[in-house]
């Protein structure tokens, strides 16, 4: 591969930062929402002062749990997560609430980020609410809030719920990022079968059906067919069987019931030791996705990769050449 001049990844601290590092510390939220700024900068200078400022923050980071909350439009996202956020504010927790939605800056996304979807829950200063990073690709939505997730806790928020859409990859993308992933669901039984195939009961650690108040034999039906449906899958931990629970976030009705549970989780996933092994896991997963992500674009900007490539896809797309052949002629010149 080419030799590049190694630049420093990660700048010393300026005076600035530095007091924008003690003020997250003592849990302030101005300097909390620079920091996001800086994070979700498309500026490589910015880039650069927020790794400084999450290098320095990062012994004060983990402490949280991080609840991943997914489902489709209207199932009940942003009540469930009002009722539960005001719920954990009376127990005394911090709450920090980000979400993760690849479509938001094409279409305004599907997760509305305005403070109006938990009024009373973006009222309350022991909360904090953040609109999913409108970057464009999943990767990079998903790396900023990883990145905001970090400092939340930091400042001191002890419950981290990421929120996103029940479609697509960016559930995947949450469920690595969390400790525990929970989809909510509605109460009819297309729905579940939907779920199934769409692989992500496998992600579930844990299944809530909502809006049981509307039609409570039909949520308990649902219930059943859910656990007859999780017992034909493998569970992710052989000590965790992934509970399906009703609720009715409107009436605020499962809301203590889905926190025990979490807690229940989470002291059986410390007990094994598979709570820090999970994390340590998705820590190198996260390394390595930047990787990709890095040899990838270095790939992409090399001069003879550049000036070969547009002759090679079209040898390729008319069989004149193997996409074989053209990808090691083209892989080959990193060894230049
Ligand atoms: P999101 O798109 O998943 O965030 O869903 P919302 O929280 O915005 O809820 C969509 C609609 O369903 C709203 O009109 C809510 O009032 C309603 N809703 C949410 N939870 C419940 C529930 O438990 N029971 C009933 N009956 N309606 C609910």
């Amino acid at each position: 591969m080419e030799a590049m001049p190694q630049q420093p990844v990660c700048e010393p601290l300026s005076e600035a930062d530095r007091q924008l590092v003690e003020g997250l510390q003592a849990g302030r939220l101005r300097p909390l929402a620079k920091t996001i700024t800086l994070i979700e900068s498309q500026r490589e200078e910015h880039r650069a002062r927020a790794r400084a400022v999450l290098e320095a923050l990062l012994p004060r980071t983990g402490n949280a749990i991080r609840v991943g909350i997914s489902g489709v439009p209207g199932v009940g996202k942003s009540t469930f997560i009002e009722a539960l956020g005001l719920y954990l504010i009376e127990q005394g927790h911090r709450v920090a609430v980000l979400a993760v939605d690849p479509s938001s800056s094409v279409s305004g996304g599907s997760i509305l980020g305005d403070k109006t979807r938990m009024e009373l829950l973006s009222q309350r200063p022991e909360a904090f609410i953040r609109p999913s990073p409108s970057s464009g690709s999943l990767g990079g939505v998903a790396e900023k809030t990883r990145e905001t997730m970090l400092v939340c806790e930091a400042a001191g928020f002890d419950v981290i719920i990421v929120e996103t859409v029940g479609v697509g990859q960016s559930e995947t993308a949450v469920a690595g990022m969390t400790d525990i992933f929970c989809l909510l669901q509605l109460p009819n039984a297309g729905d579940d079968l939907q779920a199934i195939k769409k692989g992500i009961m496998e992600i579930a650690d844990l299944i809530v059906i909502n809006k049981a108040d509307i039609d409570s034999a039909a949520a308990m039906r649902a219930q059943s067919q859910m656990k007859t449906a999780l017992h034909m899958l493998r569970p992710a931990s052989p000590n965790w069987s992934p509970p399906v629970l009703t609720m009715s976030a409107l009436r605020k009705d499962g809301v203590q019931e889905f926190w025990e549970t979490v807690c229940r989780y989470r002291d059986t996933m410390q007990a094994s030791g598979e709570f820090a092994s999970k994390r340590k896991h998705q820590a190198l997963a996260w390394m390595w996705e930047l990787i990709d992500a890095g040899l990838r674009n270095r790939f992409r900007n090399h001069p003879a990769v550049r000036a070969e490539l547009p002759a090679l896809q079209s040898a390729v797309g008319s069989g004149e050449t193997t996409p074989t052949i053209a990808a090691l002629q083209l892989l080959g010149h990193l060894n230049s």
